[in-house]
């Protein structure tokens, strides 16, 4: 969703005529689109802010602005204000579009912007093709989140629920595919409770986008297990645009931690869901956000984490330590896991995640599939309906955002490598 915002917000630069530097150095104006999601992601921001007071020292023209949900939230803005009197500009995640006027203020003579309002109100139309990554496309279905997760803190700084028109969405989508997209990941923070103002649901958008004519794939994040439907399973499973890869985030595999992260599933309910997927999508790549060291977690609640992940065996797995978020019901939990317990945890999911992707990886050894190439040259590398990377050797022909057939030919280290077939 990070990504997607910074595709937006360069489009939005693009149309008043700014290009990009080839780094940080060369700039005219830097802009930190940060995530607030853990600590990890702050942290960083921060970091990165050095070498930019360095470079402003010296060039003071230079216009620095800061962005995103980490400065959504006012006491973070005032103190990075503080900490960081260079900074020109400090938004939330409302008002992204209008950094570029923004901008134009400072050059003429504005010395801080500071603009943390709060708009939820869903943007109606077509946003335009934003200059992307690689060769998937994304489309915002919904903005915001209601389920209220006791660790995250993704609902202060996104708001509530709200759906874009599925019209909307249909227009866009076709848009890009007539533009040559073949992968158009939809975003929402819980896709499966879309609901637009005319009642269509998450079925029904992804009925109509897999009419649009032509050939691509429909991917999806986040689905959140207790809203997944057996209606939307199954319906991926008829449709050949919807690629058969769900990302179904779990969290852990302990019913009383769940309780406690009031996701609103238990492990049961949540295994009937993959049973479901496995039956309906033949195939079907799945994959997973896990956090490890929730505050009160034993041993015995980490042990039925690691069962869970044996059991379903994703293709990939997410994985995070517990990061306390001010403000959240969980940061002002007692019992918060010691760092060295949450770190030896993490260590053993990792260790046996690498296992299970390795076997996994190897199993596929000697199939046959599609795949969507986004890469070049002797190590290219394309992505399967499934989600699945593969290396290959393109034999010097530009296949870049082309479907190819590959046949795997060999797996290492969980990755697999393959060799075209036509
Ligand atoms: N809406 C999505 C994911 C949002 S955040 C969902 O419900 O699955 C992406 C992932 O970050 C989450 O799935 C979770 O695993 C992780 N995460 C969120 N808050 C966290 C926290 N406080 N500490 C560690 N990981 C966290
Ligand atoms: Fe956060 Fe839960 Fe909403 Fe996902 S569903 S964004 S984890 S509160």
């Amino acid at each position: 969703m990070n990504v997607h915002e910074s595709e937006k917000l360069y489009a939005a630069f693009a149309r008043e005529g700014v290009t990009a530097a080839d780094g940080m150095e060369n700039a005219d104006i830097i802009v930190f689109n940060t995530c607030c999601v853990r600590e990890g992601a702050e942290t960083r921001v921060l970091g990165n802010l050095g070498p930019v007071k360095r470079l402003k020292a010296e060039r003071p023209d230079i216009i620095v602005a800061v962005c995103g949900c980490m400065t959504q939230q006012a006491d973070i803005a005032d103190k990075l204000h503080k900490r960081c009197p260079f900074i020109n500009i400090i938004t939330g995640t409302y008002s992204l579009g209008a950094l570029p006027q923004m901008v134009k203020a400072v050059e003429a003579g504005e010395k801080f912007i500071l603009d943390l309002a709060v708009d939820e109100s869903v943007p109606g139309g077509v946003d335009e093709a934003a200059p992307s990554v690689g060769v998937n496309r994304f489309v915002n279905i919904m903005y915001g989140c209601n389920n209220f997760c006791t660790y995250c803190i993704v609902p202060y700084v996104k708001g509530r629920e709200r759906s874009r028109r599925a019209e909307d969405i249909r227009r866009e989508t076709e848009m890009l595919v007539r533009g040559g997209a073949k992968e158009i990941t939809l975003l929402g923070q819980n896709v499966n409770s879309y609901r637009d103002e005319s009642g269509r649901d998450f079925y029904a958008l992804l009925s109509m986008l897999a009419e649009i004519d032509g050939k691509f794939w429909i991917k999806f994040m986040t689905s959140h297990p207790k809203d997944l439907s057996e209606n939307v399973i199954r319906l991926i499973g008829r449709e050949d645009k919807l690629a058969n890869y769900i990302h179904l985030p779990v969290q852990s595999g302990s019913d009383t931690i769940l309780k406690k992260m009031n996701r609103g599933y238990d492990s049961a309910s949540y295994l009937k869901k993959i049973d479901a997927v496995r039956e309906h999508i033949p195939g079907a790549g799945i994959t997973s956000d896990i956090i490890v060291g929730f505050p009160t977690e034993t041993e015995e609640d980490f042990r039925a984490t690691l069962a869970l992940v044996e059991k379903v065996r994703y293709n990939n797995l997410f994985m995070f330590i517990y990061s306390k978020r001010a403000g959240t019901p969980a940061a002002a939990m007692d019992e918060q896991i010691p760092e060295d317990v949450k770190k030896a945890r993490i260590a053993e999911l990792i260790g046996v995640q690498a296992k299970i992707a390795n076997e996994l990886a190897e199993e596929h050894i000697g199939l046959t599939c599609e795949a969507l190439c986004d890469g070049r040259g002797r190590r290219a590398t394309a992505k399967t309906s499934d989600d699945r990377v593969i290396v290959f050797d393109d034999e010097g022909r530009d296949l870049y955002n082309e479907f190819v057939t590959l046949e795997i030919t060999a797996a290492e280290n969980s990755k697999l490598y393959g060799r075209l077939r036509k």
